[in-house]
């Protein structure tokens, strides 16, 4: 255990001095420092992959059947991007010189070879740049047509320097259409088993796959190789070879389906090594005896052809199916969270006309029934009637009222925008609900700040938020009986030109694990609840850029506070939430 903590401050410690000096160490040194570790990496690809092309060639004195070096650089520049020109380019050069030159061409023809396929590169990329921008993606059929398209036109303008360069700077006896030829039907098969292979490498380290992609991937690509296996081994008969295609596009439609577009070129690059090796050593089906030593480089070119090609747009198409697939399901999630929001704001807004308008409807018929009361009295009292006619329609009014502002606050409608005094407003709040808060024997403290500035904001709403945060705690306190049922509401400053009002109860308080649920619509804890109140306040607290908050108190019950900011005007519309 202290071996291992040592050992670690050691690594540590050489990090840290690592980090220092990476520090003092200028960001341009760090990007040439990239890139001429790029450049290597490059060279050193393409020159193996070139040596490879020479052991493996049929015939001594031609050029390459296969030249998979093509799609080490396309692959590289396409799956790097543009940034990655310069030390692609370099690294093909560097390498391709001594590549062919080690090849049986000399300095001079390989020095032409080299800017060939230098330009050949850099022309596929710059195609495939101009027409689908820098990030090209294995996942779209286009693109992929693309990429083969580009890898045609750049292979088949290059060719024309490379025949320049064998006919005149080598003196090939071979006709120049014929070298032409030959470059074009080595490069674009090597370019299309190849590069989509490591621009696919390249997406998968920027944007791993799953791990369980990546087992199911590895396990077909292990029978795959375990397939290839077979074409050494297999006897030569014509029925063999239907059998190892039956085979294989099987494995290529389920790595094309179930995987990223990588393994199904890692596939294709399989399957042309193995082409490539069995044709130059006359291994199983493309021997001699199947095929004279002259038809033996074409089958093989077209078989990587055909079989790269198909397995790239085979996973092109499945992965834009997936692709559409997914959006599909987005959008129908979409659709049915919009069903579900509209659904619940029905709910809500028939809720909180019924939460709201309970209490004034019920002052109505109490104020009616006083009235009735008084004037079947002998004599009738007339002054008593009129005062409870005038409470009536107090709450007649305040309860249209309440109607009108809770349509604003559902139906995106501007509010009231007016100057608001919280001092009058509670007070007036107090005396409304006077009645209930003495039959549920509260006693209130009110301690107002007499130098509050006022609010701009909707005077209904915000009474309609106090009178819910009384009428809550006042709720709270109603099963306690050992303790006076202390309520107290505060108004004062906040800093930062807020104001704040308190309402704090020694009620029976609330579970500190609810206190987020406190403020979702529908959660009470009440019989008759509805759970929209709190909602309701805090969405129009926030409406006047406010913020509404509960705590629990120290000793026993709950303290809910909200804060909004004073006297500033133009405000956002409630309905905008
Ligand atoms: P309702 O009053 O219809 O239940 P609210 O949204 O106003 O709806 O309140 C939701 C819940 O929050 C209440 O049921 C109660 O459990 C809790 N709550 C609200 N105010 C208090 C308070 N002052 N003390 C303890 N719990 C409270």
């Amino acid at each position: 255990m202290e071996m291992r903590s040592r050992a670690w401050g050691l690594v540590s410690g050489a990090r840290r001095r690592v980090d220092a000096w990476a520090r003092w160490v200028p960001g341009s040194f760090w990007r040439w420092a990239g890139s001429g570790v790029l450049a290597i990496a490059v060279a050193v690809a393409y020159f193996l992959a070139a040596r490879l092309s020479f052991y493996l060639k049929t015939k001594p004195d031609e050029i390459a059947a296969f030249w998979p070096a093509a799609g080490v650089a396309a692959g590289a520049l396409v799956g790097l991007g543009p940034r990655a020109r310069l030390p692609v380019a370099v690294g093909v050069l560097a390498a391709s010189v001594p590549a062919n030159v080690s090849g049986r061409w000399s300095l001079s023809t390989s020095l032409v070879f080299a800017v060939c396929n230098v330009v050949q590169v850099l022309v596929i990329a710059g195609l495939i740049e101009r027409y689908f921008g820098s990030a090209f993606r294995l996942d779209s059929l286009r693109q992929v047509l693309g990429l083969v398209v580009a890898a045609m036109a750049g292979t088949a303008a290059a060719a024309i320097g490379g025949t320049v360069g064998a006919v005149l700077v080598e003196g090939s006896t071979a006709s120049a259409m014929t070298i032409w030829n030959h470059w074009l039907a080595s490069n674009v098969p090597g370019i299309v088993a190849v590069a989509p292979l490591l621009i696919g490498l390249v997406s998968a380290v920027r944007h791993p796959p799953p791990r369980s992609e990546i087992a199911e991937g590895v396990v077909a690509l292990v029978a795959l190789i375990a397939l290839s296996g077979l074409i050494v081994f297999l006897p030569r008969e014509p029925l063999a070879v239907v059998a190892l295609v039956a085979l294989l596009f099987p494995l290529l439609l389920w790595l094309g389906a179930r995987c990223r577009p990588v393994f199904a070129a890692a596939a294709a690059f399989i399957v042309a090594v193995t082409i490539v090796w069995t044709t130059t050593f006359s291994i199983g089906m493309f021997d001699e005896r199947n095929f004279p030593i002259a038809e033996r480089a074409p089958v093989a070119q077209a078989s990587i052809l055909a079989v790269s090609l198909c397995a790239i747009v085979l996973a092109s198409l499945f992965s834009e199916r997936r692709e559409s697939e997914a959006r599909l399901a987005r959008s129908n999630m979409m659709l049915q969270q919009e069903q579900n929001n509209r659904l619940m704001n029905i709910d809500a807004i028939t809720g909180a006309i019924a939460h709201e308008i309970r209490q004034p409807l019920a002052g109505v018929v109490m104020n009616a029934s006083t009235c009735l009361r008084m004037l079947a009295n002998e004599p009738p009292n007339v002054e008593g009637a009129r005062d409870t006619v005038r409470r009536a329609l107090r709450d007649g009014n305040r309860a249209s009222d309440v109607v009108a502002r809770l349509r604003a606050l559902f139906g995106k409608k501007p509010i009231a925008n007016e100057s608001v005094d919280l001092n009058g407003l509670a007070s007036e709040v107090i005396a409304l609900s006077s009645d209930e808060l003495q039959g549920n024997r509260v006693l209130l403290t009110a301690e107002f700040d007499n130098s509050l500035p006022t609010v701009v904001g909707d005077r209904v709403q915000l009474q309609q938020v106090i009178l819910n945060l009384l009428r809550n705690a006042s709720d709270a306190m109603s099963t306690v009986q050992d303790r006076p049922r202390r309520l107290l509401i505060r108004t004062e400053r906040e800093e930062g030109e807020r104001v704040r009002l308190t309402v704090q109860d020694v009620g029976v308080g609330f579970n500190p694990g609810a206190i987020d649920k406190l403020f979702q619509p529908f959660y009470t804890t009440k019989n008759d609840g509805m759970g929209l109140g709190l909602s309701i306040s805090r969405s129009i607290v926030e409406s006047h850029q406010g913020r509404l908050w509960a705590t629990q108190n120290d000793g026993p019950g709950a303290t809910f506070c909200f804060s909004v900011p004073c006297g500033q005007r133009g405000r956002a519309d409630v309905g905008a939430n």
